[in-house]
């Protein structure tokens, strides 16, 4: 999912719907907004689709008025598949103080056993989503003000999350205390604004101003930003496939571009992963960058092998698997002209059930091209993500019960090579790899060593 807020701007819902639209990529199903006026008080909308068809009519603009607003898009992992108003966020609660609106971003490991226990003892819930035990939490909670209300609830779950909050006069930030999934801050004017990514302050024309450290608060009002750590301070564990896969190559991350890693990703694939070809492609858009750092270090041409649909979102965010199975014709088509008669290395960020590879590569071969290689830019994705990345079940991932041959031999392509755990960590910028002793990155989806124990699994029988 993807969050953002804005304090200190006449009509910050404007700005809030700018920045949803440039997090997009990270959740296409829903998206919402709270904004809060003196005079109005808290009003909100929530709507299936796009931001740009939504929250772009100034009718429904009109609505969301006042200096401050957040908004969320939305990408399910947790609670019902099938989409619901109800669980789209940000979500709202009461309390004696005042009311708050919650937008998170991640998925709580032990939602489950909590929303028991808090539905035992008398909360109402309104939605299928892991997200709204934060709201019951904060409402049993003793703490005179939302912020350290807040702090108790999140002090109760598991997991990983990143939150924009408002009050009616607040804007909050908080990261887990891995740092899980990125939050930053910014500024623009007398305002400020957090946000998943930088990519959305460039939207906006907000300046950088930093991060959110892992497991820090920050509570920003007219008097500025205050910063907490409410938490038992951890390694961070900062989640590696948002530089493979999640976030937008125009971001900034921990000081680095996403787009140079997975070029970086691209040159260490070539060095480990070498093959005579005549062409380097990228299976659009996920794997350009790494196709062209492939390119770089090969020597190879790069080439538009693939041809991208733009009107398509991402084929993975559709929750169903036949849309999915769709998907991959619609979004994509090969470009005969330049394929035919070649050796082709084909790089893509990763392969989860294998249908985008294997779907590529018949469209591919029927284009007349002599041998296929697959390259891909992770390691083989052999176990499921609990912490807000949309994995399949174990035995729907194609690494979890093929060894790399038995995947090349189901892709039936001439080869297919992934890039080491090693190689990933020194593209994402350990000179020396990985810590195996104490990893620098959550690689839990690559390695199984899941740094949050994923509780609620684990009671449903997930072995380890
Ligand atoms: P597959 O077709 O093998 O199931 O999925 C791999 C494709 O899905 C890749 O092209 C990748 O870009 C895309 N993808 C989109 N979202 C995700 C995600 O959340 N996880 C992974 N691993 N791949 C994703
Ligand atoms: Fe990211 Fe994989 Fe860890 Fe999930 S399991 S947080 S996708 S690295
Ligand atoms: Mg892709």
């Amino acid at each position: 999912c993807g969050v953002f807020g804005v304090i200190g701007l006449t009509d910050a819902a404007n700005f809030v719907a700018l920045g949803l639209h440039a997090l997009q990529h990270r959740g296409q199903e829903a998206g919402g907004i709270v904004s809060h006026d003196a005079d109005e008080g808290f009003n909100s909308a929530r709507r299936f689709g796009y931001v740009r068809d939504n929250f772009t009519k100034q009718s429904l603009m009109e609505t969301l008025p006042g200096p401050l607003a957040i908004g969320h898009v939305r990408y399910s992992t947790a609670g019902s598949k099938v989409a619901q108003i109800r669980d789209v966020q940000p979500f709202f609660g009461e309390f004696s103080m005042g009311g708050a609106a919650i937008a998170h971003n991640g998925n709580l490991t032990n939602a489950e056993a909590l929303r028991r226990e808090l539905i035992e003892r008398g909360s109402i819930f309104q939605s299928s989503s892991d997200s709204e035990c934060i709201i019951h939490l904060m409402a049993r909670s003793l703490q005179r003000d939302i912020p350290e209300r807040m702090q108790d609830a999140l002090r109760r779950v598991e997991g990983a999350f990143s939150i924009v909050a408002m009050t009616q006069s607040k804007l909050i930030g908080v990261r887990d205390p891995l740092g899980v999934r990125p939050l930053v801050m910014g500024r623009i004017g007398d305002g400020w604004v957090l946000s998943s990514e930088t990519c959305a302050l460039d939207i906006i024309g907000a300046e950088f101003e930093r991060e959110i450290a892992p497991g820090e608060m920050v509570v920003i009002d007219d008097d500025g930003v205050e910063s907490h750590f409410p938490f038992r301070r951890q390694k961070s564990r900062f989640c590696v496939f948002e530089h493979v896969y999640f976030s937008r190559p125009d971001s900034i991350i921990g000081g680095r571009s996403v787009y140079e890693t997975r070029r970086q990703i691209g040159v260490e694939l070539a060095r480990e992963a070498p093959v005579e070809a005549d062409i380097i492609c990228a299976v659009p858009d996920s794997g350009t960058p790494a196709a062209i750092g492939y390119a770089h270090e090969s020597g190879i041409p790069f080439g538009m092998g693939i041809i991208r649909n733009q009107y398509m979102g991402r084929t993975f965010i559709e929750p169903t698997e036949q849309i999915r199975n769709m998907g991959v014709r619609l979004k994509l088509n090969v470009n005969r002209a330049l394929v035919r008669g070649k050796r082709v290395v084909l790089v893509d960020d990763s392969v989860v059930r294998g249908t985008t590879s294997r779907k590529i590569k018949e469209m591919i071969l029927d284009a007349g091209a002599r041998e296929v290689h697959f390259r891909i830019a992770s390691p083989p994705t052999a176990w499921p993500c609990f912490y807000g990345v949309d994995t399949p079940q174990r035995e729907k991932l194609l690494a979890a019960t093929m060894s790399e041959e038995e995947m090349r031999q189901h892709l039936n392509v001439d080869s297919l090579k992934f890039v080491s755990l090693d190689g990933l960590y020194r593209a994402v910028g350990e000179a020396s790899g990985r810590d195996a002793n104490s990893p620098q990155y959550c690689d839990a989806c690559f390695s199984g060593e899941y740094p949050v124990a994923p509780s609620d699994m684990i009671e449903k029988g997930f072995e380890l």
